[in-house]
């Protein structure tokens, strides 16, 4: 495939967030040239990834349509405690529905295969020595290692199964927390493709980030044996480590990216604090940049890291919870915050995955007797004073030598 030699906006990185700006400019914007640049065979590598009908407006639900390859009316959560339906929709997009539908858009933009090197405001350098000059550049490769952000991990395992019966599910379980709590907050995922294929994810929300991929894959198949599920092919399995935002010092990170080039996706810490998910901020993102009268690579740059520092800025509440979570309740008692949170009623759980709580619901969240011990509850408060701690914890672990 012919690497473009030049283009009016050049998108380093073909993942979820540079292949949604692609798309979204060839929607709206025929008339600006796109080079979307991407290292591996594909656009989107071997993801599903899935999102709450309610996480994005109707009108952003209408472009990204045409990518949604399974919808759900209902949605389940299963805790010791209680089940629940939630009568709120479930979507999922695949990568590979992403490459058919965003490749021939992008056309001779596109460039598989092509390692970058470097990126600078005004072009991108591939491994190979070749050059894409731009107008604008845009830094979509993904999540980056910082400093500056202090994380938890949502680690899991995924396969894709087919089983020899129906597996009887007619809704995706989004949590299935009656399993044995290990690692951290532990849950089974679970969305019905067809009567007989599902995808089951072992799920851990730990406080490392290694990957045991063995003991992900037998919590799915202990999991799949009590409930009765006879597997008779693993079609496809994914992993992922997302990041569960716990404080940090936005401007400092944003300030670490390439000056005059914008980031995107999880580049910029687009991503719910909570779960680690990008897709409705991604999704956010494209429409805002297609929407950008002015699209020169100093503007465009300025307004990327206007928007990442300001949607961070508004999910303070959200690090809060994810602090709670990770320090003030013991790893095998997390799943009591989670357990509590969706017994609240269906209008405030949508508003909270679509990053919109109001004040009402915040205090509704924290109102009454946490799950949690209240004083360490309490010392979670601060995100400063915990971003300062622990940046002081991890220099003296440094200085040891760990
Ligand atoms: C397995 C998995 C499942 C997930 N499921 C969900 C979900 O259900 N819902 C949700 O909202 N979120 C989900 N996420 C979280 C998040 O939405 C994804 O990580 C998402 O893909 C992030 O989008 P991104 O564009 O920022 O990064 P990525 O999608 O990772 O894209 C970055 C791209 O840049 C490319 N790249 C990197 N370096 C270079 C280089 N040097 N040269 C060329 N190309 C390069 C990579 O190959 C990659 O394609 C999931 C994550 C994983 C890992």
């Amino acid at each position: 495939m012919a690497v473009p030699e030049k283009a009016d906006i050049a998108i380093a990185g073909g993942g979820l967030s540079g292949a949604l700006i692609a798309y979204r400019l060839r929607l709206t914007r025929p008339e600006v040239t796109v080079a979307l640049v991407e290292q591996g065979p594909s656009l989107g590598g071997n993801h599903t990834w899935s999102f709450h009908a309610s996480d994005v407006s109707a009108a952003t639900y209408k472009w990204l349509s045409n990518l949604v390859r399974h919808k759900w009316p209902r949605q389940a959560v299963i805790f010791p405690k209680f089940h629940r339906v939630l009568e709120t929709s479930y979507c999922s997009i695949t990568s590979s529905r992403l490459h058919d539908i965003v490749a021939p858009l992008v056309d001779e933009g596109l460039a598989l295969n092509a390692d970058i090197a470097e990126v600078a405001p005004d072009r991108i350098r591939l491994r190979d020595g070749a050059v894409i000059k731009a107008n604008a550049v845009i830094d979509a490769r993904g999540a980056r290692t910082s400093d500056r952000l202090v994380l938890g991990f949502q680690k899991f395992v995924g396969q894709e199964l087919e089983f020899v019966a129906p597996h009887g599910l007619d809704a995706p379980v989004i949590m299935d927390a009656s399993v044995p709590q290990e690692d951290g907050y532990r849950f089974l995922y679970v969305l019905p493709f067809t009567e007989r294929i599902a995808l089951v994810e072992d799920t851990r929300y730990a406080d490392g980030a290694a990957l045991d991929r063995e003991a992900l894959r037998r919590g799915i198949s202990d999991y799949c044996a009590v409930r009765g599920w006879k597997i008779s092919k693993v079609i496809r399995e994914e992993d992922g480590v997302l990041p569960i935002a716990l404080a940090g010092d936005i401007d400092a990170f944003l300030d670490e990216g390439v000056e005059g080039v914008a980031p995107a996706g999880m580049r910029a810490a687009l991503f719910h604090p909570l779960t680690g998910y990008s897709l409705p901020d991604a999704a956010g993102l494209a429409e805002r940049i297609a929407d950008q009268d002015d699209l020169s690579g100093p503007a465009l740059a300025r307004f990327a890291v206007r928007h990442a520092a300001s949607v961070w800025r508004n999910r303070s509440f959200y690090r809060l919870l994810s602090r709670m979570l990770f320090s003030a309740a013991a790893p095998d008692q997390r799943y009591k915050v989670l357990q509590r949170f969706y017994g609240l009623p269906r209008s405030l759980i949508e508003r909270f995955y679509a990053g919109q709580t109001h004040f009402g619901d915040q205090a509704r969240i924290l109102a009454g007797k946490p799950p949690v011990p209240v004083s360490r509850a309490l010392g979670c408060l601060g995100e400063e004073k915990y971003l300062n701690r622990a940046l002081a914890a991890r220099a003296t672990t440094q200085a040891q030598g760990g």
